[in-house]
C-alpha cells in the first residue's frame, strides 16, 4: 500500500472526531508532501533538531505537534511556529515554553506527558508531580501557554491487556485533572494516546488524538 492508501484507510477506520497526527520523523520532505497534498495538515516530530532542519522547507500551514523529549535550549527555535507541544515533562520546560511564546507574542498549546508504561526509558510525570506543577505559583503566572490535556505512551508489548490498562490509567488521570484542576475549562479536552501498534485500543479507551507513524509512512529505516 502507498502512503496515501495507508492514511485513507486509517481515516476511514478511526472516528472523525479523533485527530490523527502523521508522525513524520525520519521521513523526507517529499514523503511529507505526499500526505500534505491529500489535504492532511497535522504532522508530528519527536526530535527538535530534525524539526528545525525540515520545517523551513515545508508549507507554513502545516500544524506541527512536538511529541518527543524536548530540551529547554531548543524551545526558542520552534516557538515561532509550533502548534502544540505534547511532551511537557517538567516545570522547567513549561516555564521556557511560556517565556519563548511570550517573546513571539503567541499562545502555545501544551499537553502534560504522563509516565504510564513499565519501561525505564520513557519520560513523563506521575500524578503527584503533575499536581505540584499545576498548583505552583510559577504555573499560575504563565500567560502564554495553555494546557489542553494529557499524553502518554503505553509499554511496547504484545500484552494488549497491559496496554489497555495503561491507557485506562491515562484516561483516569485526565478525568481526575479535569474534575479537580481544570473544572469547567472546555479547553482541557485532549487525551493523546495510541500509535501504530495500539491505536485501536486507544480509540476504544477514549483517545482524542492518535500519533501514527509506521502505519502511514511504513517502517522507519533509521532510528
Ligand atoms: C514515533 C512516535 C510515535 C509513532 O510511532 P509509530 O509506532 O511509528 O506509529 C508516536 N508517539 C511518539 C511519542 C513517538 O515518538
Amino acid at each position: 500500500m502507498t502512503i496515501n492508501e495507508n492514511l485513507a484507510r486509517l481515516k476511514k477506520e478511526i472516528p472523525g472526531h479523533i485527530r490523527i497526527v502523521a508522525v513524520s520523523k525520519t521521513h523526507h520532505a517529499s514523503e511529507i508532501m505526499e500526505v500534505y497534498d491529500t489535504g492532511h495538515r497535522l504532522f508530528g516530530e519527536n526530535r527538535a533538531q530534525e524539526l528545525i532542519d525540515k520545517q523551513p522547507f515545508l508549507p507554513s500551514d502545516i500544524q506541527w505537534h512536538f511529541i518527543g523529549h524536548l530540551q529547554t535550549n531548543k524551545v526558542k527555535y520552534i516557538a515561532p511556529y509550533i502548534s502544540m507541544i505534547q511532551s511537557i515533562d517538567s516545570l522547567k520546560l513549561l516555564t521556557e515554553v511560556n517565556k519563548q511564546a511570550q517573546k513571539y507574542n503567541r499562545m502555545i498549546d501544551c499537553l502534560l506527558q504522563f509516565y504510564i508504561a513499565q519501561e525505564e526509558s520513557k519520560f513523563g510525570f506521575d500524578r503527584k508531580e503533575a499536581l505540584a506543577l499545576l498548583n505552583s505559583q510559577e504555573y499560575k503566572g504563565m500567560k502564554n501557554i495553555r494546557i489542553k490535556g494529557v499524553m502518554g505512551m503505553a509499554t511496547f508489548t504484545e500484552n494488549l491487556n497491559q496496554v489497555r490498562g495503561e491507557f485506562r490509567l491515562l484516561r483516569e488521570i485526565f478525568q481526575y485533572l479535569k474534575s479537580n484542576i481544570f473544572t469547567g475549562d472546555d479547553e482541557f479536552c485532549e487525551l493523546s494516546m495510541g500509535m501504530s501498534g495500539d491505536y485501536q485500543i486507544a480509540v476504544q479507551e477514549g483517545s482524542t488524538i492518535v500519533r501514527i507513524g509506521t502505519a502511514i509512512f511504513g517502517e522507519r529505516t533509521v532510528a
